[in-house]
């Protein structure tokens, strides 16, 4: 059948909608009519071959819609499910068996590499999903908002539900408050940390992060993160979303003792940061890498949709609907600084 996807040609280049021709589905595959898909910071550095995805690709990773068709060997889901897609994975490597598949030896392959980009390619008006990356939802969510659920929404939010697990009552410093941060924020709101720091450089986004249950903001372009939260006793646990050096070094040096600092935010390959050993060493701090939140997706999209329905996660309050064909403009409103979450309606 005939779609139309957002296809990258070049480096940098725009996203260009091209008809384009769907192949036969495997008997593992589902067919996903789009209906809203989020732009997602990796897709722009996917763009720009900071990563080096293979061009032209049609990009997109966090897309929700209709299985209109199924493979003969999917049982999970069925022709007129509505679903949302996450990150994809082999099942079969020492990791996916431990259902750990953030971290499958494959996942470059599946997601960076394979036919489809992360198993979807979702910035076009259908996908060819796997059933391993497609999440049954139930009808209270709206798709277009359910949509950045799968990558975003899940990288926040499961890096402090997932990982951190900070207690009632504890001191959390997120740096960064884009969808990732803000997602994180919101769920160590749900978990009872009393202080609740967001930092960032920009004004209007510390402003979103007080709306949304920050206790104290810092805005870095004029203050020293860093002395700001040791004055609160320092923090137990800190989550890095914006893939600066420099931020994961406050991130760490911000830490009270035997405090947790986890890291989502990605720079350039090879991208390195220095520490002062002592300060981790002496106060048992941990460093801890965090890729998807470490979800697995079928089990916690539901739990975040809950959170939702219930009113204790309004993650939609950061997202901004675009329709497909203002992608260009989408993208660059991110980059710009000037929404947080653009989500694409297809329709
Ligand atoms: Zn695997
Ligand atoms: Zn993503």
């Amino acid at each position: 059948m005939n779609i139309t996807a957002a296809v990258v040609e070049e480096q940098g280049g725009p996203f260009v909608l091209r008809e384009r021709e769907l192949g036969e589905l495997r008997d593992d595959e589902v067919l996903v009519e789009v209906a809203a898909s989020g732009i997602c910071h990796t897709d722009l550095i996917c763009r720009d071959q900071w990563i080096p995805v293979p061009l032209p690709a049609v990009l997109g990773h966090e897309g929700a819609g209709v299985v209109t068709a199924a493979g003969s060997a999917v049982t999970a889901v069925s022709v007129g499910d509505r679903v949302a897609m996450s990150y994809d994975s082999c099942g079969a490597c020492p990791r996916c068996t431990n259902g750990n598949a953030a971290y499958c030896d494959e996942f470059f392959a599946y997601n960076f590499a394979g036919r489809s980009f992360f198993g979807q390619s979702s910035f076009a008006t259908h996908s060819v999903a796997h059933e391993r990356n497609v999440v049954r939802l139930d009808d209270s969510i709206p798709l277009e908002i359910a949509a950045p659920f799968g990558c975003g929404i899940q990288t926040g939010a499961g890096a402090v539900l997932n990982v951190l697990q900070p207690a009632p009552g504890d001191v959390f410093a997120g740096f960064g408050a884009g969808a990732v941060g803000l997602a994180a924020l919101l769920a160590a709101r749900v978990t009872g940390c009393e202080t609740i720091v967001a930092v960032d450089l920009r004004a209007s986004r510390l402003e979103l992060a007080r709306e949304l249950g920050a206790t104290h903001v810092v805005d870095a372009s004029r203050e020293d993160p860093v002395e700001a939260i040791r004055e609160l006793g320092g923090a137990d646990r800190t989550l890095e979303a914006t893939g600066s050096p420099q931020a994961v070094r406050a991130a760490v040096d911000s830490l009270a003792p035997v405090g947790v600092c986890g890291i989502v935010g990605a720079p350039a390959l090879g991208t390195e940061v220095s520490l002062d050993v002592n300060h981790v060493m002496t106060a048992g701090r941990v460093i801890r890498g965090i890729v998807e939140g470490e979800a697995v997706p079928q089990e916690f999209l539901p739990r975040l949709v809950d959170l939702w329905r219930r009113g204790q996660f309004p993650v939609d309050r950061f997202m901004t609907q675009y329709d497909f064909d203002d992608i260009d403009r989408a993208a660059h409103d991110a980059e710009s600084g000037a929404v947080v979450k653009p989500v694409l309606r297809m329709h």
